[in-house]
């Protein structure tokens, strides 16, 4: 792994201004405050590392995002590790089957229990839920602080530490822990920085590191309906040539849908009047919940697929969306943000533990080494699915419906595909073993 070498200016300004090892304001800054930033800096709380977040927006906007998101055994674990799962479980809602199937297909593959040998299969958590969650556990870790709403404007690698320069605001820093943070500081000295501010990482951008992806053709709308039955407790993905069509049981008897199809087709769902709308959800959903209501605004987002070409440079690891996203079918890509914030916390919490400075490159590239394989198995997963899925050509459609029913007819694969789906598979981060 090449590291992020400092430009000429950096150069000049390391030479001049670098601070020294001892004289940090923070070991750890992470950037971004979304639910894979605050995760990282609850998974540090036993580290005795200062770690500070730097978010942009006010905690009340951060939280009001209207997502919500399908959580595999894996994040439920490693919140369970981090101590948090008591206050999130009460108010998210889980599924203990999964039906996939193909079109008007009739054969189903159902996925239950018993192939994991857990009681339930995973969870469906709003955006709200967790976030706030997250907040009022950082609000019990004397090591961190919260830093919002501020923006990170520059970023100076030095040999021994980065100096990240804050955007001033009239809003300040809310002082929301225990170290209250007085005033917006105009220059932060860290050790090391984490990127964790989404797929259009500035901070990732300014340090130089390309991305390869691309942009489906699809976008995906997403709603909440309320069904006249009762869910069962069962999460639906059914495949059209369109796209995926995903029914994730949310709390309060009601269902989240994620409604993938072809930009202009997403968009023209989305300004139909809701009479319309219904009518052909309910053509798709079925009828086994019933009659439809919706609940709430429709959001579209468009489909993209991103990978870091390195998630760790001088001093510095990405994590979450900042280094990859991808399409959402399979509701893998928070998930697989939440291992990456477990893992790293893991593996600077043994270099802190040994003694070893936590931004070196050698410390760092151990995370990378561990996560961004496993990501990309993830990410190649989710393209696959997607193309295979979203066509009509008969050979294809002839292949994965034999494909569907291979994995209903024999078990272990059927297990093996269940565990990959659920983030059960590959080397996982202590937290998240079982407990
Ligand atoms: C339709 C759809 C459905 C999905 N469903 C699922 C699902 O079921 N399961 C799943 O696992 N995933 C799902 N995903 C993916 C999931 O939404 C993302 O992977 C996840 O939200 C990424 O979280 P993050 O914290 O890495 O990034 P973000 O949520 O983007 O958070 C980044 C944070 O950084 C802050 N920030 C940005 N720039 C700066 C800056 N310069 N300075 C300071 N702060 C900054 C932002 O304000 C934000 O709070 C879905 C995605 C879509 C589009």
């Amino acid at each position: 792994m090449a590291s992020v070498q400092p430009t000429t200016k950096h150069t000049a300004v390391a030479e001049v201004n670098a601070p020294s090892s001892t004289s940090f304001d923070y070991d750890v800054a992470i950037v971004g405050g979304g639910i894979v930033g605050a995760t990282l800096a609850a998974a540090l709380k036993d580290t005795n590392l200062r770690v500070v977040v730097i978010e942009a927006q006010p905690r009340s906007v951060a939280v009001a995002k209207g997502q919500a998101y399908a959580i595999h055994l894996s994040s439920s674990r490693i919140y369970q590790g981090i101590g948090v799962w008591e206050a999130i479980a009460p108010q998210v809602e889980y599924f203990s089957q999964v039906h996939l199937s193909d079109g008007n297909c009739p054969s189903v593959v159902k996925f239950k229990p018993r192939d994991l040998g857990t009681p339930v299969l995973g969870y469906v958590a709003e955006h709200r839920v967790l976030l706030k969650e997250l907040l009022q556990f950082l609000e019990t870790c004397e090591h961190v602080d919260w830093c919002c709403p501020a923006q990170v404007t520059t970023t100076h690698y030095h040999p021994h530490g980065v100096e990240v320069q804050l955007a001033p605001s009239s809003a300040g820093v809310e002082a929301a822990h225990r170290h209250e943070v007085e005033s917006l500081p105009q220059t932060l000295n860290v050790r090391m920085l984490v990127a964790a501010d989404g797929s259009r990482s500035q901070v990732r951008q300014q340090a130089g590191i390309t991305t390869q992806g691309w942009d489906y053709w699809q976008s995906c709308l997403v709603a909440t309906i309320a069904p006249e039955k009762f869910h069962n407790h069962i999460a639906y993905e059914r495949f059209w040539p369109s796209g995926p069509f995903a029914i994730l049981p949310i709390a309060n008897r009601q269902c989240r849908i994620v409604w993938t199809a072809p930009h202009a087709q997403a968009q023209a769902l989305l300004e139909l009047e809701e009479d319309q709308f219904l009518d052909l959800l309910q053509q798709r959903y079925g009828s086994q919940m019933g009659k439809l209501s919706l609940v709430g605004h429709r959001f579209l987002f468009p489909a993209k697929w991103m990978h870091s070409t390195q998630y760790t440079g001088h001093r510095l690891a990405l994590v979450g969306d900042a280094a990859h996203t991808c399409h959402p079918v399979g509701g893998q890509g928070l998930n697989l943000g939440i291992r990456d914030a477990a893992a790293l916390a893991q593996v600077l919490h043994v270099a802190h533990q040994a003694g070893q400075d936590i931004g070196s490159v050698q410390v760092l590239r151990q995370y990378q080494r561990w996560r961004r394989r496993q990501n990309w198995l993830a990410l190649g997963f989710t393209d696959i699915l997607n193309r295979v899925f979203s066509n009509r050509w008969f050979l294809v459609v002839q292949g994965r419906r034999l494909g569907l029913r291979i994995l209903q007819w024999i078990a272990p694969l059927r297990i093996l595909a269940l565990r990959f789906m659920a983030g059960l598979s590959g080397r996982l981060p202590n937290l998240a073993q079982p407990k």
